[in-house]
């Protein structure tokens, strides 16, 4: 069989791993951080820096194909990796999703809406964004932004100098503060023969910027889950996309706003896991590596609980919870705000 490259070690590197394992694949995972959690499935690790060329040549050289599963990838390494082997999804998903502002005229540019937004490149810009777009606003660093991070509210036009300050001098972009009655995402794939597919959209909640909790069915009209699969295949459609992709969306009483994408598998995704015959790290697994899109389609409702901290304590009582399924990721240490593991709270739907 052939063997996956997968830069990135975190959770979603190592399910990855598990997935193109079940499917007679082997991984090689590229990451530079101690002990990262695809370490314990994944077939091979190797840990250099993205500096270390040839590091990077050698890795590329014992894979067929190389993925990701994170964004912030830098070019050099990519450059290094591209003149060996074939990259998926491919190099400009990369180049636009790894910065906002870039993000976002492409999303607008496709027609889509977004929240209102403006280039700050400095504090009068800011102060002239603020005039525009009006309080309450997000100011948001263009790169490197997960989790919340890196992202300031702003609630009054006053508060504009202090904010900029926050950003250390990192570009940033405004964002007008959008008053949604729900998020949802869709994780859309598309395949290497250019077919998509869409998992059932899910609605997210999150608590300080961070993902808690997935629910699907998203509870939302007819009319509006297929306004959310029909823009999710525009997007990977103009990117010429391969590969599994996480749309993050906001209902408003005008329609779906955008609010960002994730070129890589997504946690608001992970329910498929005990929802679906085929999940969205196979789904992955198999565009990347041309095989067909497998049967995506949802066979339960879930909700998704992300496992987050403290919230470890739970696992004991968890793990004897009847429809329950539980998904931890090995990391030793617990800190605020790091992501553990999710619980997948399952219900077979009637037939
Ligand atoms: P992720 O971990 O999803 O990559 P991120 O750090 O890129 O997160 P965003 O998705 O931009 O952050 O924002 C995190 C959350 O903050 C959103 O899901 C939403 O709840 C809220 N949020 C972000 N931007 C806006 C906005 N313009 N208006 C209202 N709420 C927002
Ligand atoms: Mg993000
Ligand atoms: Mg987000």
């Amino acid at each position: 069989g052939s063997t996956i490259g997968i830069l990135g070690g975190g959770q979603l590197g190592r399910m990855l791993s598990v997935a193109a394992s079940r499917l007679g694949f082997r991984t090689h995972v590229f990451e530079p951080g101690a002990n990262p959690p695809a370490a314990d499935v994944a077939h091979a690790l190797t840990t250099a820096s993205y500096e270390d060329t040839e590091a990077l040549k050698a890795f590329a050289a014992s894979v067929d194909v190389v993925t990701y599963e994170f964004e912030n990838i830098p070019t050099s390494a990519l450059d290094v990796i591209e003149a060996l082997k074939p990259i998926r999804p491919n190099r400009e998903v990369l180049r636009i999703s790894q910065d906002r502002l870039t993000e976002k005229d492409f999303l607008t540019g496709l027609g889509l809406t977004t929240a209102p937004y403006a280039d700050v490149p400095d504090l009068a810009a800011l102060e002239q964004a603020l005039a525009d777009l009006g309080a309450p606003a997000i100011l948001k660093t263009r790169r490197f932004g997960y989790d919340g991070k890196g992202q300031v509210r702003i609630t009054d036009a006053t508060q504009a100098a202090q904010a900029f300050a926050e950003m250390k001098g990192a570009p940033a972009i405004l964002e007008g503060f959008v008053d949604f009655t729900m998020e949802i995402s869709v994780i859309a794939a598309r395949g290497l023969d250019g077919s998509v597919a869409c998992f059932d959209p899910g609605r997210n909640v999150h608590r300080e910027g961070i993902l808690r909790e997935t629910t699907v069915p998203a509870g939302i009209p007819a009319r509006l889950r297929t306004d959310a699969i029909i823009l999710a295949g525009r997007i990977l459609n103009a990117l010429d996309y391969v590969g599994v992709m996480g749309v993050e969306l906001f209902v408003t009483p005008q329609g779906l706003l955008v609010n960002e994408v994730a070129p890589r598998v997504h946690n608001s995704g992970h329910w498929t896991q005990n929802g679906c015959a085929t999940d969205q790290f196979e789904q992955h697994i198999r565009a990347v590596t041309g095989w067909p899109l497998g049967d995506g389609s949802r066979h339960s409702d879930v909700v998704m609980q992300n496992l987050i901290g403290d919230d470890m304590d739970e696992v004991p009582t968890l793990a004897a919870r009847p429809g329950t399924a539980l998904h931890l990721y090995g990391k030793a240490e617990s800190r605020p705000g790091r992501k553990m593991g999710h619980a997948n709270h399952v219900k077979p739907q009637q037939a």
